[in-house]
């Protein structure tokens, strides 16, 4: 039997921690066995174990941590003795919680790349870097068990499995259809979510037999129009997202890599305000004798995601569109592979709208792909470099269910 330590008590921890112990209740125990929770906030932790108890009848044990200490997140590693560690706190502190890995011996698992917190950084390089030292020590990190990053790049290398030889082009779609009744607000960490989408955008681009290069284009410049089943039609900004890096490493053909998410014109509008009155600068000022970070601050007034899932209604619908050479010699193939998740039944299932929803599922089910074995290996991995059919097969058996069509022909925008 195993054990698994979760660290981080918001929204996407909310879901993953209910859905472990609902693969615990549904009599597969032996999967995540026991389970436990710390955060820098631990009534956070002691509501979700609360929660989960009500749902479920399952335990889950609740530790306060500060991630960023690494010696403290040792000696709470070596007391429980996990088999894995799962990041759901937030980027900064991925790091440290490496470090720690490493020092007590145990694998980890995370759903988003480092940022160093004084810039707008989206880059694995960082934690690529540990590379080594998790190899040399036989652990595995597996970085990005998200939904994007996470089961984007594992639908595109089923795509790639199954449909698709090599692929040319690649856009990511990615739609939050659900209406949270309030003016502004963001559906995960407001500070993490408004650093991602006010940096420029970038897409990858490479002309055949040269090398590829990323495209620094400025936010929210390009725009389009797209009908999502399940929402409607809805416009979507081009922006950078960091499964481009990974997609684009791992997927070396690519000629063209774009990522796209929706917004309706009231965010636009109370961002574009926001950020021309400088409130979301992510370096200090000082603020009566004290020094603040306009963003931390901005994040600190606005709802907290949690407290959206009661009155989040509609569906999400992320997927991916890949055109390129069919495997069964056909010539050319566009295929669009995507989940369609309500905010209303992630409610209902978890007490989480469907952005922790769509979230806290690939971690569960990333984590239960290392706890059981069935991806493995020694070193950092992006989730391009594992199997996609047994993490495909749990989104339909754990919630998210995806649908994948052929289209006439590769996209026109
Ligand atoms: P929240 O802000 O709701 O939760 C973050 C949690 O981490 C909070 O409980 C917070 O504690 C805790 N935390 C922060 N700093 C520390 C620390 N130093 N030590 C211990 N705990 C800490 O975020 P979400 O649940 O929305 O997101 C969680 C992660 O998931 C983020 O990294 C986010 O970027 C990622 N994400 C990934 C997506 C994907 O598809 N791949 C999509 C959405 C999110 P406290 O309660 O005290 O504030």
């Amino acid at each position: 039997m195993s054990k698994v330590l979760v660290i981080g008590a918001g929204g996407v921890s909310s879901v993953c921690v209910h859905k472990m112990a609902q693969v615990n209740k549904d009599g597969n125990a032996d999967i995540f066995g026991e389970i436990h929770l710390a955060s820098r906030t631990k009534s956070k932790c002691d509501s979700i174990a609360a929660s989960v108890k009500k749902r479920t009848g399952e335990t889950v044990a609740t530790y306060e941590i500060d991630a960023e200490e690494v010696p403290a997140m040792i000696n709470l590693i070596r007391k429980i003795e996990p088999s894995l560690v799962v990041n759901l706190a937030l980027p900064y502190q991925d790091l440290p919680i490496m470090d720690a890995c490493l020092e007590a011996g145990v694998d980890y698992l995370d759903t988003a790349n480092y940022e160093p917190k004084d810039e707008a950084k989206f880059e694995y390089k960082w934690q690529w870097a540990y590379h080594d030292r998790f190899r040399e020590a036989g652990l595995m990190a597996l970085l990005g068990s998200g939904f994007d990053p996470g089961v984007t790049s594992v639908f595109t290398m089923w795509l790639k499995k199954h449909k698709l030889k090599s692929i040319r082009q690649l856009d990511i779609l990615d739609c939050n259809g659900g209406d949270h009744g309030q003016a502004f607000a963001t559906n995960f960490n407001p500070e993490i979510n408004i650093r991602e989408v006010t940096a420029p955008a970038r897409h990858w681009a490479k002309k055949p037999g040269e090398a590829g290069e990323f495209v620094e284009t400025p936010a929210m410049g390009k725009k389009i129009t797209f009908d999502f089943e399940g929402v409607g039609e809805k416009n979507a900004y081009m922006m950078y997202h960091e499964e481009l890096e990974s997609l684009a490493k791992f997927n070396p053909e690519l000629e063209r890599a774009r990522f796209w998410m929706t917004f309706g014109d009231e965010y636009i509008k109370h961002l574009t305000v926001l950020q021309n009155v400088g409130m979301t600068r992510i370096d200090p000022i000082k603020y009566k004798g004290q020094e603040i970070i306009p963003l931390q601050f901005l994040a600190a007034v606005l709802p907290k995601p949690e407290s959206l899932g009661e009155t989040t209604k509609g569906n999400t619908n992320i997927g991916v569109i890949a055109t390129g050479e069919a495997l069964d010699g056909s010539g050319e193939k566009t295929f669009y592979i995507n989940n369609i998740c309500s905010h209303e039944a992630a409610y209902e299932e978890t007490g989480n709208q469907a952005v922790s929803y769509t979230t806290g599922v690939p971690a569960m089910i990333g984590s239960a792909m290392m706890v059981t074995g069935k991806w493995s290996g020694d070193g950092v991995f992006n989730m391009e470099e594992m199997d996609p059919d047994p993490f495909m097969d749990m989104l339909n058996e754990h919630g998210l269910p995806w649908q994948v069509k052929e289209l006439d022909g590769p996209v026109d925008f």
